[in-house]
C-alpha cells in the first residue's frame, strides 16, 4: 500500500492540476530520501511541468528546461503519498520534499513518507530508462491475456508472489492480490504453472476489473492513505478477503476467510480456494521441481 491504484489515482490528479505549471524552488528535508540525481536539484529550479504518468506503484513527473527533459521518479513504498500544499496530513514533519510551483492549479507538490521504504529519483532519459527497465515487469492494465498465461505456465512459484513480484509485473501489491485470488477462486499459494489455461485467463480479466475498479473509486484507503487533494479512496468497502480473517467467506460456502503468514499475510477461503497441484509431501522427485513451496501446502495436500 499504495498499490498500482493509489498510484493512478494520485498521477492522474497531479496530472489535471500541475501541467503547465514551473518550478520556482525546490526543497529536500532529507537527502537520504533522494537515491539519485540529488546535484540535479539546481536544474529543477524554472523548469516547466509537461506530463505526469504512472509505472508500476511509482509516478513519474516530467519537466523540461530550454529543450533539456528530466523526470522525478517518487516511488510510493509502502506509506508513500504525493500530496497537494492544502492537504492536511497528521505528521507534517514526515514531509521529506517539496516542489513549489507557478502557473498551476496547484502551487506545490508535496512527497509525505513516514517509513520511508519509497525514494526519489531524478533522472535524464537514460537514467529513466535504466530505472524503469530495472524494476518494472509489464503493466497489469496492459499486459494481454496470451502473455499473463505464458507467465503463470513458465513459473516455478507461488500465485501471489508473483502477482506481487514487480519484475514479473508491476504494481500489484498484498491487497489487491489476496482480493484477485479470491475472485479467481485461486490459492494464494498454488503454483503459478500449475493453474489451468482457462483459470489462467480469467484470472487475467478479473486482474483487470480489480484495479479498474479500484482506480474508478479512488483506490483503497488502508492506514494512512488518501489522493493528493486529501480525498480518500472508496474501493475498501468492496474488499471481499483483505484484513477479514474469522469473517464468513462472502460466497456463503459456510468456511471463514482464513490469515496465513507468509512474506505478506494472504487472507483466502481454504473451501473456495482450493490448493491443487501435486502432493510435494510425498514426491522428493516434484519437491525438488518447487523449491519454494510451502509446509502448509503440503499439510493441505497430505489430508486431502
Ligand atoms: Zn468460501
Amino acid at each position: 500500500m499504495p498499490e498500482l491504484p493509489e498510484a493512478e489515482v494520485a498521477a492522474r490528479q497531479l496530472r489535471e492540476r500541475v501541467v503547465g505549471a514551473q518550478v520556482s524552488d525546490c526543497w529536500v528535508g532529507r537527502e537520504d530520501i533522494v537515491r539519485e540525481g540529488l546535484s540535479s536539484l539546481e536544474w529543477f529550479r524554472r523548469a516547466t511541468i509537461t506530463g505526469v504518468e504512472r509505472r508500476g506503484k511509482s509516478v513519474i513527473i516530467t519537466f523540461i528546461r530550454a529543450e533539456e527533459i528530466k523526470f522525478l521518479a517518487a516511488e510510493l513504498g509502502m506509506t508513500g503519498l504525493l500530496l497537494f500544499r492544502n492537504t492536511l496530513t497528521k505528521h507534517p514533519q514526515h514531509t521529506h520534499f517539496i516542489l513549489r510551483l507557478e502557473g498551476g492549479v496547484e502551487s506545490e507538490i508535496r512527497y509525505w513518507n513516514p517509513r520511508r521504504f519509497g525514494r526519489l529519483s531524478l533522472l535524464d532519459q537514460a537514467g529513466l530508462d535504466r530505472y524503469t527497465s530495472r524494476r518494472f515487469g509489464p503493466d497489469p492494465l496492459v499486459i494481454s491475456q496470451k502473455h499473463f498465461v505464458q507467465l503463470l505456465s513458465s513459473t516455478r512459484s507461488r500465485l501471489k508472489s508473483l502477482l506481487m513480484h514487480q519484475q514479473a509485473i508491476a504494481g500489484i501489491g498484498n491487497i489487491y492480490a489476496n482480493e484477485m485470488l479470491f475472485r479467481a477462486r485461486l490459492h494464494p499459494d498454488q503454483i503459478a504453472n500449475q493453474v489451468k489455461q482457462k483459470a489462467a485467463e480469467r484470472l487475467h480479466e478479473i486482474m483487470g476489473d480489480v484495479l479498474r475498479e479500484a482506480i474508478n473509486l479512488g483506490g483503497s484507503s488502508v492506514r494512512d492513505y488518501f489522493a493528493p487533494d486529501g480525498t480518500e479512496g472508496q474501493y475498501k468497502r468492496r474488499h471481499l478477503v483483505y484484513a477479514k480473517s474469522g469473517e464468513p467467506c462472502p460466497n456463503d460456502c459456510g468456511t471463514m476467510i482464513k490469515r496465513s503468514i507468509g512474506e505478506r499475510s494472504s487472507f483466502y477461503c481454504p473451501r473456495c480456494q482450493r490448493l491443487r497441484g501435486p502432493r510435494l509431501g510425498y514426491n522428493r522427485k516434484v519437491r525438488a521441481r518447487y523449491p519454494d513451496v510451502s509446509r502448509e501446502y503440503k499439510l493441505i495436500n497430505c489430508l486431502q
